[in-house]
């Protein structure tokens, strides 16, 4: 790990400001992606902004039709949180399913969200539930959030404040998850929301994505076997030692159909 300078701000403003005028700054939120990734050097911030002070940052909430989910709230605290368990069991299923529990109890929305690994759990429930990550600064739509492979729109010092999930009508979230890890090998999330029916996949591309052909079966038909004919083409998928990208492609349609099945309870 190479040296730098740690801030733990106490303000939202104040984080925002050290972002602005250190050298080459960044956020540690859970630190379960960076402080890896710093002890290998392959990040030498020069500064370590660590959000870890900022309780306005913590908590769930509901707000109209919407659960509002701060950015510093932790995986573990939405798995178990009894509003999200009512409101969208499948995101608080989503959550129990990351990792283990120390990552679970480390790493945050707003960590995930910000670090859009190709395979992370959590943007497939953003996209697939028509979400908006709220920043200091503006709220961004999922569909226009996920820009590619560890890439989004957020600028150098916008800061995640949280994310806001419109409540489906029903939703559910099936994934093929690595067997050391669990991060998804392909991970696919369905939701009916008031907004018409929405299929967003992880893990098979740089980028979370949706499948149009999927949505138009479901939204005349909602059932495992509208989609279970739907094949989709294998040429832009990830192929590595863990899966081909035929294989990825066949585990769409597969954990397509079951994360409809799990919508329908
Ligand atoms: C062993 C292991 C297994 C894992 N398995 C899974 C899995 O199955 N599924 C899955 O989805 N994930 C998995 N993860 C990732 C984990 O879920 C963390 O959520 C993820 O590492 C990032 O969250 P963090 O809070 O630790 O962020 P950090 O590591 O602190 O930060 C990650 C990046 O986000 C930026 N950042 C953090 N917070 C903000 C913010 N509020 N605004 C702007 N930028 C911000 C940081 O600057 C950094 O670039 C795994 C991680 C490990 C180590």
């Amino acid at each position: 790990m190479y040296a730098f300078e740690y801030h733990k701000p106490s303000s939202v403003q104040d984080a925002v400001a050290a972002l602005s005028d250190k050298e080459d700054p960044k956020i540690v939120a859970g630190g379960m992606t960076l402080l890896p990734t710093m002890k290998q050097r392959l990040a030498s911030p020069s500064d370590l902004i660590d959000l870890g002070g900022l309780p306005e940052l913590v908590g769930i909430r509901e707000e109209g039709n919407s659960l509002v989910i701060g950015a510093m709230t932790t995986h573990a605290e939405v798995a178990r949180n009894e509003t999200v368990q009512a409101r969208i069991p499948a995101l608080a299923k989503l959550a129990g399913g990351i990792g283990d529990p120390q990552v679970r109890h480390r790493g945050t929305i707003g960590g995930s969200v910000a670090n859009a690994d190709p395979a992370a759990d959590y943007p497939a429930a953003l996209l697939g539930l028509g979400a908006a990550v709220i920043t200091n600064q503006r709220e961004i739509a999922a569909d226009d959030f996920f820009v590619d492979l560890f890439e989004t729109a957020l600028e150098p010092s916008e800061l995640i404040t949280a994310v806001r999930f419109p409540i489906p009508q029903r939703a559910g979230y099936s994934k093929f998850p690595n067997p050391a890890s669990r991060y998804a090998i392909v991970g696919v999330f369905v939701a009916q929301t008031d907004g018409g029916v929405r299929v967003a996949v992880t893990g098979a591309k740089g980028s979370v994505f949706r499948v149009t052909e999927m949505e138009q079966a479901l939204a005349s038909n909602f059932s495992p076997e509208s989609v279970a004919n739907i094949r989709v083409p294998a040429d832009d998928m990830n192929s590595d030692i863990h899966a081909s990208s035929e294989y990825r492609a066949h585990l769409v349609t597969v954990m397509a159909k079951r994360a409809v099945a799990a919508a329908e309870g």
